[in-house]
């Protein structure tokens, strides 16, 4: 099986919305510490994997992920997959919540593992107003702390390819995957956030994963 390792390095600091306690908002944690879902890159990855295939091969009509340029205000429309004579897209990544009609696409070509941090810079914590209630020129307010994942952090996670994915299929996941980088993850991306940069060793192994991650 082949193994992507893949580095995120934050150009920018980063938001995930974890646990509210008291006035502090967390970033996302598991078992204490600070990650990205492997779920959430998937998700950039696939939307980035959409705009592309369907930018090169004429009309899109797979929008499994919606609509890219939607913002945070306004996501655009989540529609089922439309191709039914073989989506490329839904091929490696599968179709997450969409109506059984083809039992090709149930087992996704590609597995994303959470992503842990390499070098950890701690986290990052901004104050902010909230207003409770705005009654004519009686203005009442909270302050709360929000805490991001701040720049200069390098995180590491790894692709599983489950099947062979074929030369089209790794240019695409490529392509994809520095497409994402400048989208970027994380909350806030309209506000300049969650802006990265992605390196990948094509050469990794399930040993080294285990590794990395246990
Ligand atoms: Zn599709």
């Amino acid at each position: 099986m082949r193994v992507w390792e893949v580095e995120i390095e934050l150009l920018s600091d980063l938001h995930t919305a974890g646990e509210r306690k008291g006035s502090v908002i967390d970033v996302l944690r598991r078992d204490g510490k600070v990650y990205l879902p492997g779920s959430h890159i998937k998700g950039v990855v696939r939307t980035e994997a959409e705009r592309i295939w369907f930018g090169k091969n004429g009309k899109r009509i797979c929008w499994v992920t919606g609509d890219p340029y939607g913002t945070e205000k306004e996501p655009a429309g989540i529609k089922p997959c439309e191709d039914r004579s073989g989506c490329p897209v839904c091929e490696l990544f599968g179709v997450p919540e969409q109506e059984r009609w083809d039992e090709r696409y149930l087992d996704p070509a590609l597995r994303f593992t959470d992503f842990v941090l390499l070098r950890d810079k701690g986290v990052s914590e901004r104050t902010h107003v909230m207003i409770l209630r705005d009654k004519g020129s009686k203005r009442e307010g909270a302050l709360f702390s929000e805490r991001a994942i701040p720049r200069g952090s390098i995180f590491r996670g790894f692709i599983l390819m489950i099947r062979d994915l074929g030369g089209g299929g790794e240019r695409l996941l490529e392509g994809a995957l520095h497409s994402a980088a400048d989208y970027g993850f994380g909350g806030g991306r309209s506000r300049g956030l969650g802006w990265v940069r992605v390196r990948i060793d094509k050469d990794s192994s399930i040993g080294r994963m285990k590794e990395v991650l246990s």
